[in-house]
């Protein structure tokens, strides 16, 4: 099996679209995985078959038995998040405020405090028509941490396929959610455009990646919006020896597309002709012909 997961250098980049076009021209079998659990996005192009979802427990969170409250307000005094407020005399806990310091429940003379796990969301296995999809989402309020993106990765170990392609849409947020998902996968395809933002994330991100020595590749979407942009990305990959494996063009025929509810390369356009030719070339630098053959190499080793 050879396991690719997308990173974005950020919001708006065209990780997910990416993504399910690889999805769609990856043959079968194809295990899916969208780490990015607080915006799902890649459930609403792919389609797929729930089968099993399974609640995610978050941090514990401080619960008021009102029955049980004497209305001393001390725990409202005490709690440094402002977590506590009243209604109508009675205090309750607002949760996105509480941080489950415990402190409440144990000062309440009246022991009406319980602290108890709170459901931050769902992990999710379904069937998509190339094989297992393993996604989910975190409730709104309730941040995505990095565990929920650890225990994703256990859930995909698990019921994924057993050979084929594993192509993941990569978390949105670095720190314990990249390091998770470079745990799991043996290649990362930077997805990125020529814009001073993308410019400075996709430094930060190379620089992350190089202490993991993962094997990276670099797509430039929308390359033709910035000629000074895109000279300056490919400047930045050829000083660190990661080759530049696509460059695809702004097509409105990605947007239309997407209205539909469809990857672009069940299309004939430019964006789709560019994304082809990207995936053949990824499969050439991945080895995809030797799989299980992949070698984890250091930036220095990389050829273009
Ligand atoms: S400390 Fe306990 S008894 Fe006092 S207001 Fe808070 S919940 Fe009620
Ligand atoms: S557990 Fe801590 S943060 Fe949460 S309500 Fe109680 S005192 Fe406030």
């Amino acid at each position: 099996m050879t396991r690719l997961a997308l990173i974005g250098t950020g919001g708006g980049v065209g990780k997910t679209v990416i993504t399910a076009t690889l999805a769609d021209l990856a043959d079968p079998p194809l295990t899916l995985v969208d780490c990015s659990l607080e915006n799902p996005n890649l459930e609403l192009i792919v389609r797929h078959e729930v089968l099993e979802a399974i609640p995610f427990e978050g941090p514990v969170r401080a619960n008021i038995a009102p029955d049980a409250c004497m209305r001393c307000r001390r725990c409202m005094a005490n709690c440094r998040f402002g977590a506590i407020r009243e209604s109508e005399g009675v205090p309750f806990v607002f949760p996105w405020f509480c941080a489950g310091c415990g402190l409440c429940a144990a000062i309440c003379p009246a022991d009406a405090i319980r602290m108890t796990m709170s459901v931050a969301g769902e992990l999710v296995h379904s069937r998509a028509p190339k094989g297992p999809f393993l996604h989910g989402r975190s409730l709104p309020g309730a941040d995505e941490s990095g565990l929920m993106v650890r225990q994703l990765w256990k859930l995909a170990a698990i019921r994924r396929a057993r050979d084929g392609w594993l192509i993941a849409d990569g978390p949105r947020r670095a720190g314990h959610h990249l390091a998770y998902t470079l745990e799991n996968v043996d290649a990362v395809l930077l997805v990125t455009e020529p814009t001073l933002f993308s410019l400075q994330r996709m430094q930060h991100l190379i620089r992350a990646l190089h202490r993991v020595r993962s094997t990276v590749l670099v797509v430039i979407n929308r390359f033709d919006m910035s000629a000074e942009g895109t000279r300056e990305t490919e400047e930045i990959a050829g000083s660190e020896g990661i080759p530049i494996v696509g460059r695809i063009p702004f097509d409105r025929a990605v947007m239309n597309s997407l209205d539909k509810g469809l990857p672009v390369t069940r299309f004939d356009s430019d964006a789709s002709r560019a994304i082809r030719r990207l995936w053949t070339r990824v499969q050439r630098e991945l080895g995809e012909s030797q799989p299980g053959r992949l070698m984890k190499r250091g930036f220095s080793g990389l050829g273009t």
